[in-house]
């Protein structure tokens, strides 16, 4: 007898913005969800009881995403809670700006461990723990291919490397039937474009920026059996956004 398969979600990075959209789209499409956050248990304390009071069932896990040891215990926790991962998502991400001349390496490192370092090893220990025929999905950025925001560089060229992280991963992965595929989103409203929001409203094509939701409409339908022949892809959603 086929034992049923675990339809469990794990979201890094679940408690704010899009990835808290993610965590909730992919709660009401049936996934129990685990999410991870760093500092603010109490945005993901909230995001659990919303899923929770629609009758999903979902945890948080505080991870840091620059640690590798709390990505692999952040695995473990969720596979014990809700069995092994059919979906995966590698939302965290963190973003800074400057001029070239004043990038202090301690920014640099940080980025590139959270934003590079902490999505690789995400991914690999989500696909150790996944079901065959699972789906893995990345939260990239517009900027791996559309440059307009300067000071952004460092930032461009991290999400530029989980583009191509993922479309080489592809490969490792397609015995499995894992799907990985990365989702590249333009300005989004969120806590990382508070700032900014006026000067991205401006230069955005339809005159606005993106809600967290419609990235989490994409992230769904990468997640469904529907999305099965793609692998290895990064998916623009920017309203059209150029330079
Ligand atoms: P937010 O700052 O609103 O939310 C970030 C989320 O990631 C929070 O849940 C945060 O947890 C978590 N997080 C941050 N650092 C870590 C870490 N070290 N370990 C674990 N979790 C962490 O960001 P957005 O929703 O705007 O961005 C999400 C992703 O989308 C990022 O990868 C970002 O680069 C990308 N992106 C965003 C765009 C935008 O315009 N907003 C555009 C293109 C890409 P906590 O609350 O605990 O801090």
């Amino acid at each position: 007898i086929a034992q049923p398969i675990s339809n469990a979600a794990l979201v890094f990075g679940g408690s704010r913005g899009i990835g808290a959209a993610i965590a909730r789209r992919l709660a009401r499409e049936g996934h129990p969800v685990a999410l991870t956050y760093v500092s603010r248990p109490d945005n993901a304390a909230e995001v659990v009881a919303a899923i929770q009071a629609g009758g999903g069932q979902a945890i948080a896990i505080q991870a840091d995403s620059a640690d590798a040891e709390a990505i692999a215990a952040a695995v473990e926790q969720a596979v014990a809670h809700f069995g092994p991962l059919q979906v995966a998502v590698v939302n965290a991400g963190i973003y800074d700006s400057s001029p070239l001349a004043d990038f202090r390496t301690e920014v640099l490192d940080r980025m590139l461990a959270v934003n590079v370092r902490g999505v690789f090893l995400a991914l690999q220990s989500a696909a150790a723990a996944m079901n065959e025929g699972g789906r893995l999905i990345t939260i990239g950025s517009n900027t791996a291919v559309r440059a307009g925001v300067v000071g952004s560089s460092v930032y461009a060229m991290t999400k530029a490397a989980v583009a191509t992280l993922v479309r080489e991963l592809a490969l490792d992965l397609a015995p499995r039937r894992i799907t990985i595929n990365n989702i590249q989103p333009g300005p989004i409203e969120t806590d990382i474009t508070t700032d900014f929001i006026d000067y991205l409203v401006q230069r955005n094509p339809m005159g606005r920026v993106g809600q967290p939701d419609e990235v989490a409409g994409l992230a769904a339908w990468l997640a469904s059996r529907e999305a099965s022949y793609m692998t290895g892809s990064s998916l623009t959603i920017d309203g059209g956004w150029v330079i």
